[in-house]
């Protein structure tokens, strides 16, 4: 494999592991404020996070490429508010979107196909992940001065289940 598409997607993988780390510190958050059901989907998006690094890793493997796990950083411990907390998912979406969309074009440069078909479902899952965190985001404005909709919103989180 060429060495910056190699070393962009060996990177992604501790990438995704930092957003599940984050993702989990933020669901523990909401669990301990008896916000379970915004505890609820931010756990399962967590394990999303998970599988994510480990197509990454998967697909490293199967294209005779080591994997070198690299450290991940510590996410933050505090959360001041929902709002601060969907604010802080959807800008991160937004940043994996970049990455992704990096690795992509190195693969293009590369002439890598396989990495472009590989990547393209990664393409089509960040559409989705921005679109749902920002709708999260926009339900929390729209609940934070109605304790009523918050709980609301909180019974429909609890919905979530894995795919
Ligand atoms: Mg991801």
């Amino acid at each position: 494999m060429d060495k910056k598409v190699y070393e962009a997607m060996n990177d992604q993988i501790k990438h995704e592991l930092y957003s599940a780390y984050f993702y989990l510190s933020m669901s523990a958050h909401c669990d301990a404020e008896n916000l379970s059901g915004f505890g609820n989907w931010l756990r399962l998006q967590a394990k999303e996070e998970l599988e994510h690094a480990m197509k990454f890793y998967d697909f490293l493997l199967d294209r005779g490429e080591k994997v070198a796990l690299l450290a991940i950083e510590q996410p933050p411990l505090k959360f001041n508010s929902l709002k601060e907390i969907f604010t802080q998912v959807y800008e991160h979406e937004q940043k994996v979107t970049a990455l992704i969309n990096a690795i992509y074009a190195k693969a293009i440069e590369a002439n890598d196909y396989a990495s472009q078909t590989f990547l393209h479902w990664f393409i089509d899952e960040q559409v989705e992940e921005e679109k749902n965190s920002s709708e999260i985001l926009a339900m929390v404005e729209r609940a934070e001065s109605n304790v009523g909709v918050l709980f609301q919103l909180d019974r429909k989180l609890a919905e979530r289940e894995e795919d």
